[in-house]
């Protein structure tokens, strides 16, 4: 492990001092379909999908023209080019080698100048904190052992008064329902096996990370696909996937 990989300073929740915060059974996964991210019908598909709502929401949020953004577990840059195309001066992070390679490689097609970095958001908020205007991390949290860490990191990296944008899985019987059996088993909408239930995160739970880290919840809304229509939009209710946008107070 290189030195800049490790959690420094034990500052976070629960956290223990050396122990990194990511689950390598998690990275291997997302190595393993690292070719097919931009396929735009293969695998990643529903992130392909939900990636202009994921978009509007944050621009109708955040100023993004030459704002300094940053993509936590950005993978091969799905989000991170939309919010290049906007004007956005992004970095992404992530500890996934091959998304990353292909991230860079593929950027290079669109001739954007996105930094991607392979560095877990704790030692990045070491060395850069409160240097970007909006901090997003969507799709990670639920495939992490210390989500909260994350989190606070994130809190630790914004300016005071910047955004900050969360996506994940809501955890109770519906999402198991939906999110593992339907999406997973039924309608393969994603890899057997992408997500594990019990690292879903209730709303709730993310809103008080975040107030301990010292963020105001702004909004929360749920994302909907109606899989027989392939319809997603954003709204009502959060029972299964959700967005959380917070302001760094300042
Ligand atoms: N945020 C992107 C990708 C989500 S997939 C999007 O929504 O389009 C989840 C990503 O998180 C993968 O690229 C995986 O490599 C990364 N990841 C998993 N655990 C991580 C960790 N502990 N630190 C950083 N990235 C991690």
């Amino acid at each position: 492990m290189r030195g800049d990989e490790r959690l420094v300073g034990g500052k976070n929740d629960n956290m223990m001092i050396n122990s990194t915060n990511v689950d390598q059974d998690e990275i291997r996964k997302f190595e393993a379909f690292a070719r097919k991210w931009w396929d735009r019908n293969g695998d990643f598909k529903s992130l392909h999908d939900i990636n202009p709502l994921r978009v509007d929401y944050i621009r109708g949020r955040t100023g993004l023209k030459d704002r300094a953004v940053l993509d936590v577990g950005c993978g091969a840059g799905l989000l991170s080019e939309s919010l290049a195309a906007l004007g956005a001066r992004v970095t992404g992070i992530d500890m996934g080698e091959a998304p990353l390679a292909v991230a860079r490689l593929h950027q290079k097609k669109n001739g954007y100048q996105i930094d991607y970095r392979q560095v877990t958001v704790e030692a990045y908020a070491e060395a850069r904190a409160g240097q970007y205007d909006a901090v997003i991390c969507m799709e990670l949290l639920e495939h992490v052992p210390r989500p909260a860490s994350v989190v606070s990191a994130c809190a630790r990296l914004v300016r005071p008064g910047g955004d900050l944008f969360f996506a994940t899985l809501n955890r109770n019987l519906k999402s198991f329902v939906m999110a593992i059996v339907g999406a997973e088993y039924i309608l393969r909408l994603l890899p057997v096996g992408t997500h594990r239930w019990s690292r879903f995160i209730r709303p709730d739970e993310l809103k008080g990370w975040g107030k301990r880290a010292g963020l105001d919840c702004v909004d929360l809304s749920g994302l909907h696909y109606n899989p027989f229509t392939r319809h997603y939009w954003v709204g009502g209710n959060t029972h299964v996937n959700y967005l959380m946008h917070f302001q760094r107070g300042g």
